[in-house]
């Protein structure tokens, strides 16, 4: 008989059938009760082990962490805390585990020391629901594409371009580290490497991006990418998933509604597909919170802060209004920012976003406009000749989520900001030809996947929410 799901098991409302169920023991009391779980869902099944059907040994066996196929009878539970509960006929043990040194005992571990076990902490309540989480937001995030007629293509992961200039890069080489072949000049001769040139993996996969929207009008990337900067926060990674629409013929505004109805569709759709899984980690959330100092604990609760995002308007500020409220605030007259508000043109650090989206609007925030010495070169260049077409959407708690703004689609300008950003226009060329044959205004922006399940879960550290976290002086497993 084919085994069923621990979710479908739970679901089944005729008792007094005899099921197969298969997973990992999460708790055994007693001698007789066994909380099974199979990942399929955040609730345990109760299975009742019948002493005299199983002998002495194989009962010594099931361990926390154990993995066993148990076959029984599905009946209404006889105590409280659930429905139904198997009473269990046959005891097999797929995978036996050593209790004295299996490290996720049941009680609570911090996320630091299950860090360490990363690859046995999916196995906790905590991790099963923020990976569940995540899997749903990644395929709500292609069903809000696909659905809005937007095509998925994928973009290079190994990149030849240093243009974007998002952040450092890694390089990808197979040459000999201990004895490189070396030019006349003595320089690293990177024309007899693997690609004949130099290579890295991608920062952005926007550019080549762009040039499939220019053929086939609204698409997105969502894929890998890397940065090696030495950012040891909570909201960045070496190795992270960013979702990257690019779309010919939207301007700012086109790009900012698509923006926030992308974000607010996938939570809506999440809220609906993950309740249980939300509810344990609204939970969760709450306790952890209330551990914090009164000034640091968050007004809502997670659920409340997913809902408000969905049901509220993002609030759209010029990057001038911001400066202007922030240069007017309290914690710059008192000085109490790190850097200070005293100038037009600075970029913002993330306190003052922090101010800006917690403290001052109290809700979902898109900047836009920025001066463009702060920004990317590709970004379209407004009339007042020191601004460009940027957006940053900022989160409660998460800062920056989103990163886009319209391009610069006249090849006079874009040639001109080249320049006097010295970049290498030899390898922008095919860049370069988007602009010379059959330019449009086109947008587009970057949404780091990370950061959405961060805000998702409620989970607090980036290295929380994906399976292997990969961060300076980091990539075990
Ligand atoms: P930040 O200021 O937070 O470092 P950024 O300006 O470098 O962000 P962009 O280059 O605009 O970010 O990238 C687009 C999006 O990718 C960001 O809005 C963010 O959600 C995400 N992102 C950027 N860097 C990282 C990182 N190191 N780890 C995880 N997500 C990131
Ligand atoms: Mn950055």
């Amino acid at each position: 008989m084919k085994a069923l799901k621990i979710k479908e098991v739970l679901e089944i409302n005729t008792t007094n059938e005899f099921y197969t169920v298969q997973g990992w023991v999460r708790t055994f009391r007693a001698n007789r009760f066994v909380a099974l779980n199979d990942g399929s869902t955040i609730e345990n099944l109760q299975c009742v082990i019948d002493f005299e059907s199983i002998d002495e040994s194989l009962l010594k066996q099931i361990n926390t962490g154990a993995a066993l196929r148990l076959k029984g009878t599905l009946v209404e539970s006889q105590g409280g805390g659930q429905k139904v509960e198997l009473q269990v006929k046959k005891v097999i043990l797929l995978g036996a585990s050593d209790p004295e040194r299996y490290p996720i005992q049941p009680k609570k571990h911090s996320l630091e020391f299950l860090r360490e076990k990363a690859h046995l902490r999916v196995r906790t309540s905590t991790f099963s629901a923020v990976m569940r989480v995540r899997s749903a937001l990644s395929f709500a995030v292609h069903e809000f594409f696909q659905q809005e007629g937007f095509f998925h293509v994928h973009t290079p992961i190994v990149t030849g371009s240093d243009a974007e200039g998002a952040g450092e890069m890694f390089r990808v080489s197979t040459l000999d580290p201990k004895n490189p072949p070396l030019t006349k000049t003595g320089d690293i001769d990177y024309k007899s490497d693997f690609f004949g040139k130099e290579t890295n993996l991608t920062v952005s996969g926007q550019l080549e991006a762009e040039a499939y929207a220019m053929g086939l009008g609204e698409v997105y990337t969502f894929g890998p990418t890397f940065r090696a900067e030495n950012s040891n926060t909570t909201r960045h990674l070496a190795e992270f998933w960013m979702i990257e629409p690019e779309m010919a013929f939207y301007d700012l505004d086109d790009n900012m509604n698509l923006a926030e109805k992308f974000i607010t569709t996938v939570l809506k759709k999440v809220l609906s597909r993950c309740e249980k899984d939300l509810a344990f980690l609204d939970e969760r959330y709450t306790k952890e919170e209330s551990s914090k100092p009164l000034i640091e604990r968050s007004p809502m609760g997670l659920l409340e802060k997913i809902n408000f995002v969905v049901r509220n308007e993002f609030k759209r500020v010029s990057y001038s209004e911001a400066y202007e409220i922030l240069r007017n605030s309290k914690p710059n007259k008192k000085k109490k920012f790190q850097f200070p508000i005293n100038e037009w043109g600075v970029d913002l650090q993330s306190e003052h976003e922090r101010f800006l989206v917690e403290k001052h609007f109290n809700c979902p925030v898109i900047l836009y406009d920025y001066p463009a010495n702060i920004k990317a070169f590709y970004m379209r260049r407004n009339d007042d000749n020191k601004t460009v077409r940027a957006m940053d959407i900022l989160f409660p708690g998460i800062g920056e989520i989103v990163g886009g703004s319209q391009r610069e689609e006249r090849l006079e300008v874009l040639e001109k900001r080249i320049k006097e950003m010295e970049i290498d226009k030899e390898e922008l060329w095919w860049y370069l030809d988007l602009r010379r044959f059959g330019s449009v205004p086109h947008s587009g922006f970057g949404l780091g996947f990370e950061r959405l399940v961060q805000f998702t879960t409620g989970m607090n550290n980036i290295r929380d929410v994906i399976p292997f976290p990969r961060t300076p002086q980091n990539a075990a497993f």
